[in-house]
């Protein structure tokens, strides 16, 4: 009987955060959670969040969410392909904070990460509530690597918690469409 090939790659969970105030913003998340799909299995979604912006804050709201992705990628090579889809779904990046079409951001990979381009776990998660909102809806015990507490204890102690509202119910990635104002 022929054997199975032995796979050297380990499996591991990312956290995702997931950002847009550009365009159509809900099918934006929906597609990137697709093209996400392709690099591991997408073990959770949270629900949708409308934001309001933080830092520049003349610009239209956010919706951000959180996922789980199980992926044997390593950092780096996961890095690089959330930028090429970040690049394919239309962001042009201008400068910190702007608004953009899609941002996908590391939270969470393994355990602590330093070089140029990536560090691990992202460095603003715990004082974002619009990071932490989503993130400790789907993995409230995930403990911070450096910190030592857990994502809903790093929520539960931000001092502010407002402007952060449940737009979308979990499933949404599986049937929302933006809505249209009128
Ligand atoms: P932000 O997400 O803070 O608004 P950007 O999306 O413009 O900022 O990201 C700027 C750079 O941050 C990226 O080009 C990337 O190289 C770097 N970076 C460092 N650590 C991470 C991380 N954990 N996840 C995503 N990008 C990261
Ligand atoms: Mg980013």
């Amino acid at each position: 009987m022929a054997r199975r090939p032995v796979s050297l790659s380990v499996v591991e969970t990312a956290y995702i955060g997931l950002g847009a105030n550009l365009g159509d913003r809900a099918a934006t998340l929906r597609e990137a959670v697709r093209r996400l799909g392709e690099h591991g299995r997408v073990a959770a979604v949270s629900s949708l969040y409308e934001t309001e912006p933080v830092g520049f804050r003349e610009q239209p709201p956010f919706l951000n969410a959180a996922l789980a992705l199980e992926t044997a990628l390593a950092p780096t090579e996961l890095l690089d392909a959330l930028i090429a889809i970040e690049r394919a779904m239309g962001r042009v990046r201008t400068f910190r904070n702007a608004p953009r079409t899609l941002d996908l951001d590391i939270l969470l990979l393994g355990g602590v990460a330093h070089t140029p381009g990536l560090t691990l776990p992202h460095p603003r998660l715990h004082e974002r509530a619009f990071v932490l909102a989503p993130l400790a809806e789907i993995a409230p015990d995930v403990v911070h690597p450096v910190l030592g507490s857990s994502m809903a204890e790093l929520l539960a102690s931000l001092p502010d918690r407002s402007g952060i509202e449940v737009w979308a119910a979990p499933g949404w990635e599986r049937s929302i469409r933006e809505r249209v104002s009128c």
